[in-house]
Formats: C-alpha cells, structure tokens, sequence
C-alpha cells in the first residue's frame, strides 16, 4: 500500500552522502529537508522533497501529518553480541576498583566466563533475553542490527546460537532486519592446544554446516595476540570466500596486528575497533570499500583511547559506528547516545556522525538500498519527535524514538 507522510519538520535524506559513497562528507551532506513529505510503499520510497511541492499525483493518497516530528534513515548497528547469557557486573566493579582484566581473564573471566553462563542457559531463555533486548533497541530507532554467535566456543553451543539468531531474524522481519554472523573465532577455549586447532576441530566444520543451511550472512573473527593469528584468519577467509560468504573482522584493538590491511586484501565487509591501526591500514581502507567501523562505547567502558577517526575520515575510509553491546566491554545498547558522545571526541561533524550510524552502517553489512531517504531506496526509516535533526543527538541519552502509527 502506497503511503504518504506530509509536513515533517526535518527528513535527513543522506542523498549528498549517498553520492559520495559515505566519503569526506561535509554538513551539507546530510541534504534536509525541511517541512518534508515523503511517499513510499513497503518494496521503495517514490518521492521525497518539501510538502508544498508535493506532486498533484500523490495528492489524493491518504497522508499523516507529522509536523513536530523528524524522519531519519533507520539506525544500523552493524556489530554486537546480543545474545549471552548471565552478566559481567561484578567483572566490571573489579575493573573500577584496580583489578586489571588480565587477571580477571586468567581467574576464569571475560568471554570464557560469559561462555560458560550463555551454556548454562536453555535456547528458548537466550531467545527470549535476546528477543527483549531487540525490542529495546527497535524502541531507540534501531532497525537493522547484526548480532555475533561467539559465546558458545563448541561445536554444539555455537551452532544454537546461530540457530537462535536465524530464530530472532525469522521473528522480527521486516520490522527489524537481523544481520546473522558466525563468530565461533571469538576466543580459544581452553581445551584446544592452539587456535589452529580449536579453528581446525571446530570453527571451520561447523562453518561449512551453517553456510550449508544459508543461515549466515557473514564470518567474523577475532584477530589479536593470544586469540588468533593472521594464518588462523587467511584459512577462515579463504573458505569464506569459496563458500561465498563475507567477512568481518575483530582488527588491530589491542595490538597494530595488520589487521586492517589483511581485511582489505580479502575484501572484508569492515574490519572492526581499530584502535591501533597503522598509518598504512588507514590507507589500505581509505583506498578500499571495506567500511571502518568504530566501537566508541567500548573504549569509553574499559578507559582506553579512542581510534583515530580523524586521520580515517580525513584518508577518505567509510567510516561506520556501531555499539559492540556485549556484557564485558560495553555493556551498553543505546548506539544514538554512544554517537551523541563520540562525535565530539572523534570530532565528527553532523553528517560524519548521521552517515556513520546508517548508511555507511548499512555498507558494512553489504545492504547497498538503504542508509538514504532518496527514491528507488528501501523504505527502511526511524521517526524522532524533535524540532530538528540536531535535537536528537542534542538531547543525548533521551529517547526521542517514535513510531509512526
Ligand atoms: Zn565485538
């Protein structure tokens, strides 16, 4: 059914950034709208421009007046861990009170504790935990989310997990696009000598079952010291890539691993944090179409420096936002209120931060038709009771999220 909203007092249409491939955007990128209409149907949006200049064709449809409200592209947040069991809060109060997370780790803590937690729990009581975090989410103008299998680390519970995430996408579509991503390569459980063989026994067998069934929309790993190594990363790849599927990567956090560069040589999808990145990492993404993507609530959470967003931005790298919402490093779900306080920090200006958390967002997911309100783009949307676009990340840390009817 053809739909038609009149009178919004802002549409971020993004149609600047659309046109620059999500690149070295100036605030006149974000190209609002103002007292804007928009036409659409649930396949693609028709029309969108100033309602005094609605076209005469449209006019008989039945609209929604929605002045004192703002239309956005959909938020995306391309990277969490939404699916756990148990929590870290007592992690975290060790943390704050000097405990370095070394230790934490080697006492049982971190993923493997999580690990044991989300094992412990039935399918259906992850299901419902993760369903009711979705719901939240949604509820902050959130509609696409990728979500990482990753707290299983067997051959079993992993795949349950990817199996409860293609359960979560089969539950909310369309109203919320679940993006499933295989992440067995989270950690190395203790009962494998090495990564190379918890990779062999496990990631890479399990892999070829889950591609099997088309459950997975992409592979993702985590490449650092002491988890796995750039051989452990070219093998998962290279299969990837023979199975067709794409890839994500866990690159240069805690360590410059050349991590960026070894995900634009296989045409990663983003590689993720980014903390440590080389000069010539941000050179390879600048030059590449692997999105960049940034977890500033995790630094933020474990006290550490930001990633160099700037000398990304500035090389010419798409650069994405996303909230890394796990229970160890970044327990935090609400990506507008992360961007709200990373756009200062990273000094983002307005389209960098908006492009960041949808459309560049949506590019690190290979979703090339949304992230912008032009026509011939997917009718995917958030809607803000707000004066203007600058009022949400303004008012940082309250929900301005509406729904439309
Ligand atoms: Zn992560």
């Amino acid at each position: 059914m053809i739909k038609l909203y009149t009178h919004l007092n802002e549409i971020l249409t993004l149609a600047g950034a659309q046109l620059k491939d999500g690149r070295r955007l100036k605030a006149q990128d974000l190209s609002l709208i103002q007292d804007g209409a928009i036409v659409f149907d649930e396949a693609e949006i028709h029309w969108v421009g100033k309602t005094a200049e609605l076209p005469e064709v449209y006019s008989k449809l039945p609209s929604l007046n929605l002045q004192e409200h703002v239309l956005t592209p959909e938020i995306v947040d391309s990277h969490s861990h939404i699916v756990f069991g148990g929590d870290r809060a007592q992690e975290y109060a060790r943390r704050l009170n000097g405990v370095p997370y070394e230790q934490i780790a080697k006492e049982g803590g971190g993923i493997l504790y999580t690990m044991k937690e989300t094992n412990a729990a039935r399918p259906d009581q992850l299901f419902q935990l993760a369903k009711e975090r979705i719901e939240r989410l949604h509820s902050l103008g959130v509609g696409t989310i990728e979500i990482k299998s990753g707290y299983g680390l067997n051959f079993h519970y992993e795949f349950e997990l990817t199996q409860i995430i293609h359960r979560l996408k089969q539950h909310f579509a369309p109203k919320v696009q679940i993006f499933n991503t295989y992440l067995a390569a989270h950690d190395v459980p203790r009962d494998f000598e090495s990564s190379a063989h918890y990779l062999d026994e496990v990631v890479l067998p399990l892999f070829d079952k889950v591609a099997g069934e088309g459950i997975i929309d992409a592979i993702d790993i985590f490449h650092e010291k002491n988890y796995f190594s750039t051989d452990d990363c070219q093998k998962l790849f290279s299969r990837a890539h023979a199975l067709n599927i794409p890839i994500k990567i866990h690159a240069d956090e805690l360590n410059d691993n050349d991590g960026a560069r070894l995900a634009v040589s296989f045409k990663a999808l983003s590689a993720d944090h980014l903390l440590k990145v080389s000069a010539a990492g941000i050179q390879a993404l600048a030059e590449s179409a692997t999105v960049a993507t940034l977890l500033p609530g995790t630094a933020f959470f474990l006290g550490k420096p930001l990633a160099p967003a700037r000398q990304l931005l500035d090389a010419g790298a798409k650069v994405a936002l996303a909230s890394d919402f796990n229970p160890g490093s970044c327990h935090c779900d609400n990506l507008l209120l992360i961007a709200s306080i990373a756009a200062p920090q990273l000094k983002l200006n307005q389209a960098e931060l908006w492009a960041g958390i949808t459309l560049n967002a949506a590019h690190a997911l290979g979703l090339s038709q949304q992230g912008a309100l032009i026509p011939g783009m997917k009718p995917r949307f958030a809607l803000f009771k707000a004066d203007s676009l600058a009022h949400i990340t303004y008012h940082w840390g309250k929900n301005l999220a509406v729904k439309a009817e």
